[in-house]
């Protein structure tokens, strides 16, 4: 217990997420795969992270296991100021997956407002936050479209909108960038930066673009499955406890 005018410790000071010495291994023998290699790291609400790599050194890995999407090989992995169980989880990280993940029967705005339905959302207020999140991506006009009558950055778009709509503490966004140009590119990391500035949520952003991770506060790199960090930017080694 805090002492009597002292204030009470804030929630925000917990980290959302823990990773100590985290590792995922994939097959076993000699086609083990070692992904993910003994990760520590914390990320909290306002951190802005773009996580860099060339392909196969482990982001999206690293980013399923921090989303509660996998579970590690090893190692301890925690969302102190979330819910303390994976299943506490939806709802409060959300994540834009690598390549496109719409469901081809909905329509565009019925797959934003799925996820709001799911947890409960009523239909019509889930679907005009779907429509909302959607004209905020500039795609306003394309939610009665299905998904194969959108090109890939559509596409790309709209699987943001639909992390949006759910107004998460964290957003995970794994190469959300990497169908667009440099025009939409920016304004979808933009977006992404706002929406989480508004909900006070963290972000983690996986790119191969230095231009993209420029815009974000810090930068991790992944190097075959281990995690570095610039000391100038890293939220790794600043430790905030
Ligand atoms: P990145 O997102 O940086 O391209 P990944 O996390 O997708 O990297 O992959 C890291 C390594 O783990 C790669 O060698 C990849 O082949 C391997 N890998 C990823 N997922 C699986 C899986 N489900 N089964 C076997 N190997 C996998
Ligand atoms: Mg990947």
């Amino acid at each position: 217990m805090p002492e009597p005018g002292q204030p009470s410790p804030r929630i925000d000071d917990q980290p959302l997420v823990e990773c100590d010495g985290v590792s995922r291994t994939f097959g076993t023998g000699q086609r083990a795969v070692v992904a993910v290699h003994s990760v520590s790291c914390r990320i909290h609400a306002g951190d802005r992270i773009a996580m860099m790599g060339p392909s196969g050194s482990g982001k999206s890995t690293l980013l399923h296991l921090i989303a509660g999407l996998d579970t590690p090989t090893s190692g301890a992995l925690s969302w102190p100021a979330m819910a303390e169980t994976v299943d506490g989880l939806f709802g409060s990280v959300a994540v834009v997956f690598q390549g496109a993940s719409l469901m081809p029967p909905l329509t565009v705005v019925e797959n934003v407002a799925f996820p709001l339905l799911l947890a409960g959302m009523a239909d019509a207020p889930a679907r005009r936050a779907a429509a909302d999140a959607l004209a905020a991506l500039d795609i306003g006009d394309l939610g009665q479209r299905l998904p194969e009558e959108l090109s890939g950055g559509q596409a790309q778009r709209a699987c943001v909108a639909r992390v949006l709509a759910s107004r998460p503490r964290l957003i995970l966004a794994d190469e959300p960038t990497g169908q667009l140009d440099s025009v939409a590119a920016t304004h979808v990391v933009e977006v992404l930066i706002q929406a989480a500035d508004q909900l006070g949520a963290g972000l983690v952003l996986s790119t191969h673009d230095p231009l993209i991770a420029a815009h974000l506060a810090s930068r991790w790199q992944m190097r075959d499955g281990v995690l570095d960090s610039d000391p100038a930017t890293s939220v790794v080694e600043r430790g905030r406890s």
